[in-house]
């Protein structure tokens, strides 16, 4: 398709857009009385408008029929979580045994670490990409120290080559073998959260498990943004946050994914609970664990069903839209997002540059030349929400169920303003 950077062809890009009628499904902040281009969907996701009710529905349950809510309630609390199961496990490429809904991602990641790496005196390094999100950092730091080991030594940062922006699946590939017989654990941010690339998780899935290592991934910036088939991708282990791109509330529960081959055992490392207790006997308060043959072996607590609900509802608009329907507007909108960038650039001589290889989900990063910041400030100021990146890095995420190709042409125009304002 040639793009055209005029009000005009955005709008008819937009009349043509299937999803284009799920703007009205989400709440929208405002500034200066107008709803703003909102790019920060890969922080933190609009409110879906039917959230409400489910939240209500909740509340009244729990007003009405207090503890009974537990098995009374239509969406009884004891097994809510499972409501989540099938919408998840399309969203990840996983079926729904292999997927649960608990904690928030950094527990979740240890948690599964507690099962999945096991380091011995020969393989116990675990590899990761330099400058992982802060999160994932401290997490894999603190394990290895955890286990009596020395990050130094253990810890295993692919990086990226002298004036790149992003890795080279080669150089990945390269250091997994190179590592070989130590590796105990490869455990990467699947989308990265600064440069917006998607990793090959399926050649470094492969690579890890033929080196003997288990694989995870952090799909924080992956979950509900990318193409994901974990389970035909063999993947050990996964985990997400549902708050980004899964549009279900600030600091909401997180989805784990744990492989078919790993569940109904009961001698794999774990730290256990009562709700990852076969419910069949459950409530016998038997003092043996008995571990539901699925993912949800891996619950500690009863749920909070107060955060699945909007989670829930999250779930219900992906799964009327489908992935195949939100990946194909992902691509075209991101598509016109940098044609626009790139006219804005030939205008205003070269400010800033794309910093996100061809490898993408639906997040652009641009690093600004210059007065990086207080162009970032004008664009607040001026209803478009952004993120900004130390040390110059913007980021620009068009999530597809709720930003428009006219917003992309808007955008432009106040990118060009507050460049020549200067
Ligand atoms: C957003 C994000 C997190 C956040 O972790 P929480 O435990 O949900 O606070 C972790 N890792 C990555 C890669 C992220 O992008």
């Amino acid at each position: 398709m040639t793009f055209q950077n005029t009000l005009e062809f955005a709008q008819q890009l937009d009349a043509k857009d299937k999803l284009f009628k799920y703007r009205k499904e989400f709440h929208y902040p405002k500034v200066n009385g107008k709803e703003v281009i909102y790019f920060t969907g890969n922080s933190l996701g609009l409110q879906p408008k039917r959230t409400q009710a489910y939240v209500d529905e909740v509340m009244k349950d729990w007003r009405e029929l207090a503890v009974e809510g537990h098995f009374y309630a239509d969406k009884p609390w004891w097994d809510y979580h499972e409501r989540l199961a099938s919408g998840l496990a399309k969203v990840v490429g996983a079926s729904p045994k292999e997927v649960t809904v608990m904690n928030t991602l950094t527990v979740n990641l240890h948690l599964l670490m507690v099962s999945f790496y096991q380091p011995t005196a020969k393989r116990f390094k675990i590899l990761c990409e330099e400058k992982a999100f802060p999160s994932d950092q401290y997490m894999l730091q603190s394990q290895l120290r955890f286990h009596g080991l020395d990050p130094k030594d253990a810890l295993v940062e692919v990086k990226k080559r002298d004036g790149e922006h992003s890795w080279r699946t080669e150089d990945i590939l390269d250091k997994i073998n190179e590592v070989g017989e130590e590796l105990a654990l490869v455990l990467m941010g699947g989308v990265n959260y600064y440069n917006g690339q998607v990793l090959d998780m399926e050649a470094i899935t492969k690579a890890g498990k033929s080196v003997g290592a288990f694989v995870g991934w952090d799909l924080a910036h992956a979950a509900g943004n990318v193409k994901l088939n974990l389970h035909d991708w063999d993947v050990d282990f996964a985990a997400w946050c549902s708050y980004k791109y899964m549009n279900s509330g600030p600091g909401n529960a997180s989805g784990s994914f744990v492989h078919e081959r790993h569940l109904g055992k009961t001698d794999i490392p774990r730290f256990e609970g009562w709700w990852g207790n076969k419910k069949e006997t459950r409530f016998l308060m038997e003092p043996e664990f008995d571990p539901i043959a699925t993912a949800d072996a891996w619950q500690l607590s009863n749920p909070p069903i107060l955060s699945l609900a909007p989670y829930l509802a999250s779930l219900e608009l992906f799964d009327e839209v489908g992935m195949d329907a939100l990946l194909e507007k992902q691509k075209t909108i991101t598509a016109y997002l940098e044609f626009v960038l790139h006219e804005i650039d030939k205008q205003v001589e070269s400010s800033f540059e794309i910093i996100t290889p061809k490898e993408r989900g639906c997040q652009l990063s641009v690093f600004l030349h210059g007065e990086g910041r207080s162009l970032f400030d004008y664009l607040m100021k001026n209803g478009v929400i952004t993120d900004w990146r130390e040390p110059n890095v913007i980021r620009l995420a068009p999530a597809p169920f709720y930003c428009s190709y006219a917003d992309m042409y808007n955008f432009g125009q106040i990118l060009k303003q507050g460049i020549l304002k200067k």
